[in-house]
């Protein structure tokens, strides 16, 4: 996708986040819009950082190391959105800025160890994620474990929990997948009282559905096809 499709698209993108932020009251500046460019070449991440965009969201750890040198001298940040495997947490903890799908706890284990091998000593960001149901994706804590984890998470010195992801299921109806996004809000208030800690962040919504997220409270979206484009066969 050339450089003025992807300027256009971001826009357009933009400017729906905008509407549908001050729908649900809240500032444009309050949503924080990630470009998922996964299976996209680092042209079109280039191409978005240009136009304005700042921060990214990558699926694959693997991919993601054959990309970052091309793009490592930009000031983005990089998200790692994608399921991580234990073997590989190591290499996430070192290219990524946040990593938005943790679902269990010995892989939170495995991210602060290799955290604490780092002289800076800055925790890095992560979000849980929470497995609301239906079967397009098998990643994400339970509802019911998401307790345990947070109160776990917490602990570890070198993370810092920042607040909850989710993938619903696929919806052609807007109005049946808000649930999902409400049921997400609801999972991080009474993980706050719990834990009497503040969350602020709620990574939910993709291309089709990210202003009904946002009117359900999302802080962060992640659209790829959307701003890139269809995503060319991996
Ligand atoms: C691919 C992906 C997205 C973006 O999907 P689009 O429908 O292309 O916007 C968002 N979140 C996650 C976790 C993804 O894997």
């Amino acid at each position: 996708m050339s450089q003025i499709n992807i300027r256009e698209n971001l826009l357009r993108v933009q400017d729906k986040i905008a509407t549908a932020a001050n729908r649900s009251g809240r500032r444009p500046e309050e949503i924080t819009l990630i470009g998922v460019s996964k299976i996209q070449p680092v042209e079109s991440i280039r191409a978005a950082y240009a136009a304005g965009l700042r921060h990214f969201g990558e699926n694959r750890v693997q991919e993601w190391e054959g990309k970052y040198g091309g793009v490592e001298y930009l000031d983005g940040t990089w998200h790692l959105i994608g399921r991580l495997q234990s073997n590989k947490a190591a290499r996430a903890a070192k290219l990524f800025h946040s990593i938005d799908s943790i679902d269990s706890f010995p892989l939170a284990e495995r991210i602060d160890r290799a955290r604490a091998n780092r002289p800076s000593g800055s925790q890095l960001r992560v979000l849980i994620e929470v497995h609301l149901g239906g079967e397009e994706t098998k990643s994400g804590v339970s509802p019911e474990g998401l307790p345990e984890l947070g109160e776990k998470l917490m602990a570890l010195a070198h993370l810092n929990l920042a607040g909850l992801m989710c993938i619903p299921p696929f919806m052609e109806n807007l109005d049946e997948v808000r649930p999902y996004f409400s049921n997400l809000r609801e999972l991080k208030g009474q993980l706050e009282e719990r834990l009497g800690k503040r969350f602020p962040v709620l990574s939910m919504g993709m291309s089709h559905d990210f202003e009904a997220a946002i009117l359900e409270g999302a802080t962060e979206v992640r659209i790829g096809t959307a701003l890139f484009g269809i995503r060319p066969a991996a």
